[in-house]
């Protein structure tokens, strides 16, 4: 029988798992099969206070972990494969493992949602992003190309344009998702240049582990041409990690935990942290700071329990 048990190690599961192991109460991280988070895909992260030159991101996530085991928090290799919240103690399934925990702070992120090339996923870190506030400013003066046609594809591009020589918008149809509002600011920003009915199939240059270039193809014409690209920000949108909790704990219609106020969740016992509940905000500090307050609901939680 587990005190707590926090499901995912990235900033929010890891500073969970720091602030519950120095309260004593033996946190168990089940790390999940991006362990890590979506830190451990990036490369320098510049904008974590603290690190006045930066910090690589994977190295920032495991010194947030080896912080959390010097505490004595306990990792486990894995992933949730069911979870019986009906009653407490609750039970999880950790890759054929039945657990019991008296609270569970689900932090399981979401994924960024990629569009499935080979070459994408090469370059990740080397040139392709799916966040713009953290990449950005790796392009001052350089060619940036986003892909997608929602609020964040605009919002990103927007941003982008204070770092770009130029911005280039490229969408697979011709009408968009977006707000009107944020539709019309990144139309009227003249360093945006929309490429409509447009796909990319492909991007270069993994040979040499940096982006270069792309090639698209209009679906209208048929035609494809390669164009010239330094910074690849994909923004089609994310996937909550909520699978498995999925008619246990209360989600909006794509999946994201609602709040019931601070890090509770629908269900007693069970708190929230980081990305799992946010899709505005995403950052590395602000899921740190969300698995703080779980952590602290939690000790509370226990305490009034009598435990
Ligand atoms: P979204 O609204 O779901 O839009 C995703 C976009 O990506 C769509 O244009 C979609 O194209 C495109 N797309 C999806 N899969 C693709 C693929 N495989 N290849 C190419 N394009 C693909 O996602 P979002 O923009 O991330 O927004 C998510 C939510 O957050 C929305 O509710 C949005 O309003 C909100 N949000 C709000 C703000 C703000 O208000 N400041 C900022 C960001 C996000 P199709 O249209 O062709 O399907």
């Amino acid at each position: 029988m587990r005190n707590v048990v926090i499901v995912g190690s990235g900033c929010a599961g890891n500073t969970a798992a720091i602030y519950t192991a120095r309260a004593g109460l033996d946190p168990l991280v089940v790390k999940g099969i991006d362990a890590g988070g979506q830190l451990s895909w990036t490369t320098e992260v510049e904008n974590f206070p603290g690190f006045p030159d930066g910090i690589m991101g994977p190295e920032l996530v495991d010194a947030m972990k080896r912080q959390a085991e010097r505490f004595g928090a306990y990792f486990m290799d894995g992933s949730v494969l069911e979870a019986d919240l009906s009653q407490r103690p609750f039970k999880l399934n950790v890759e054929g493992h039945w657990l019991e925990t008296r609270t569970l702070i689900v932090a399981s992120g979401a994924s960024a949602r990629w569009i499935g090339l080979a070459s994408e996923q090469a370059l990740i870190g080397h040139g392709v992003s799916s966040c713009a506030t953290c990449d950005g400013f790796f392009y001052k003066g350089k060619k940036i190309m986003v892909v997608g046609g929602g609020d964040s594809a605009m919002e990103e591009a927007n941003f982008l344009t204070r770092f770009g020589s130029e911005v280039a918008l490229v969408h697979r149809k011709d009408s968009f998702r977006a707000s009107k509002i944020m539709l019309d600011r990144a139309i009227a920003n003249p360093k945006i240049k929309f490429q409509t009915n447009t796909v990319v199939e492909e991007i270069h240059d993994v040979s040499k582990n940096s982006v270069t270039g792309v090639r698209l193809r209009n679906v209208q014409t048929g035609l494809s041409w390669d164009q010239d690209v330094d910074g690849f920000f994909v923004a089609i949108g994310h996937i909550p990690n909520t699978k498995v909790f999925r008619g246990q704990i209360e989600t909006d219609a794509d999946g994201y935990i609602l709040s019931k106020g601070g890090a509770r969740t629908s269900v007693t016992g069970v708190f929230h942290a980081g990305d799992v509940q946010d899709r505005i905000y995403r950052q590395a500090i602000t899921a740190s700071g969300a698995g703080c307050m779980a952590a602290m609901e939690v000790e509370k939680f226990l305490e009034a329990e009598g435990h």
